[in-house]
């Protein structure tokens, strides 16, 4: 098959947008546990797959399975052409120049740590800085923390405000002609803190600094259009996208790809490899060693597709509504406080249950067949701001109704209510 371009958004279904559409595609939401119909409310984590999705994965193994990039034969072709057609799909996904300026990887925490061990480990030297919102998800912290120790650079975390957002004033007081990278989280998977990027980009750019974006909590809840943000480097994951897991990508500029060293050696890679030298293959193929999820990049195309199929805009209107319903439904548990109310923020309600655990929370709405996540959710810092080590967190998607929020706050008020 010859690689598609991405629909145009909203293009297959036309304008407009009810939940009630999207749930009929994904076959899980239609199964009890325990007893009770699922209610998935742990979208942060993962979220729940198409048909779409399934059907292209287990089509592409019955009819199109070969590896890529090599082989002349016609599955080879086949195969090749669909793992470049997702290549463009990504790119046209995030408003990217070009399909060259996307990297596939495992995920956004492999994305993030090529950046660090390429740039970083070439451009970064002792005393220099990188600054990191106190929002980030460990993914975004730990590979800078690394990285820091090894090239005796410092690691500058950047403060909250109360509601969750990033505090601008102490942003811009931290940098500096030392800041080489500011590291920044498109949506708090705690919080659900969307940041102003964008400003926060063209600042750090005054300073000469190169920007990352981690999108895994973003792109699955509103458009994202990279050459708008102004970024450098911009990282997610397919599973929280409504794709498979063990597939992701990073975007890089072209320039900012250019300049980097080729991260892990093997097939694939190069151009030609001899004992006494090699040169690599072009961008973004020198940032790919070894065969990579080829399915993956097949089943994230479709992911990609189902969901630009919707009306976008009525997609983020839809949970927009839905997390302003939650908060004033919550707010009516007694005992119950939500955690961030930033006034740009995701469809993510991380809460407190005065008199009980997050784990015992967790498991009382497990038992009704609602799920949801309780812990640090790999970000402890975030939790820290607010004197927490454990919480439990709702986060919504595209699929979730207003009766799924009821039922969660019935059985909420039916754990305070039960007095033991
Ligand atoms: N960044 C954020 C904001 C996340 O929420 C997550 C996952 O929860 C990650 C990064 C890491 O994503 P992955 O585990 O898919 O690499």
């Amino acid at each position: 098959p010859a690689p598609a371009a991405a629909p145009a958004p909203g293009a297959a279904r036309g304008p407009g947008f009810a939940p009630e559409a999207a749930r009929q595609d994904v076959p899980i939401l239609h199964r009890p546990v325990n007893g009770r119909p699922l209610v998935w409310l742990d979208n942060g984590a993962t979220t729940q797959k198409p048909r779409q999705v399934i059907e292209t994965l287990a089509a592409f193994y019955a009819t199109a399975n070969s590896n890529i990039h090599r082989g002349a034969h016609t599955l080879a072709r086949e195969a090749t052409d669909m793992y470049e057609a997702g290549r463009a799909a990504v790119a046209a996904f995030l408003g990217a120049e070009s399909p060259g300026t996307v990297v596939f990887t495992r995920g956004t925490t492999e994305a993030i740590n090529l950046v660090a061990q390429t740039w970083g480990r070439a451009d970064l030297g002792p005393g220099d800085e990188i600054l990191v919102s106190t929002l980030e998800h460990h993914s975004n912290i730990v590979p800078w923390q690394m990285l820091a120790k090894e090239r005796r650079a410092r690691l500058v975390p950047i403060p909250l405000r109360d509601d969750g957002g990033i505090d601008q004033r102490a942003f811009a007081d931290l940098l500096s002609c030392r800041t080489r990278l500011v590291a920044l989280s498109h949506a708090s998977n705690v919080l659900g803190t969307v940041p102003p990027v964008a400003e926060m980009t063209a600042l750090a750019h005054r300073y000469g600094a190169k920007v990352l974006i981690d999108g895994a909590q973003a792109v699955a809840h509103f458009p994202v259009d990279v050459q708008e943000l102004g970024c450098d480097f911009y990282t997610f994951s397919g599973h929280k996208l409504y794709g498979p897991t063990g597939i992701g990508a990073l975007y890089g500029t072209p320039e900012a790809l250019a300049a980097m060293p080729p991260w892990q050696g093997g097939g694939n890679m190069i151009d030609s490899v001899g004992f006494d030298r090699v040169t690599f293959a072009p961008v973004p193929h020198c940032f790919e060693a070894g065969t990579g999820d080829i399915s993956g990049v097949v089943g994230l195309k479709a992911a990609i597709d189902w969901l630009t199929s919707f009306d976008r805009q009525a997609v983020a209107a839809h949970e927009s509504a839905l997390l302003h319903y939650a908060q004033q439904q919550l707010a009516t548990v007694p005992g119950l406080e939500i955690l961030g109310s930033a006034p740009e923020k995701i469809a993510v309600l991380t809460f407190t249950l005065a008199g009980h655990d997050p784990a015992e929370v967790a498991g009382w709405l497990d038992r009704q067949g609602i799920a949801v996540r309780a812990g640090h959710h790999c970000a402890q810092p975030s939790l820290r701001h607010y004197g927490l080590d454990s919480a439990a967190r709702a986060s919504l998607a595209l699929y979730n109704t207003s009766e799924e929020v009821d039922q969660l706050v019935a059985a909420l008020r039916q754990l305070t209510e039960r007095g033991d």
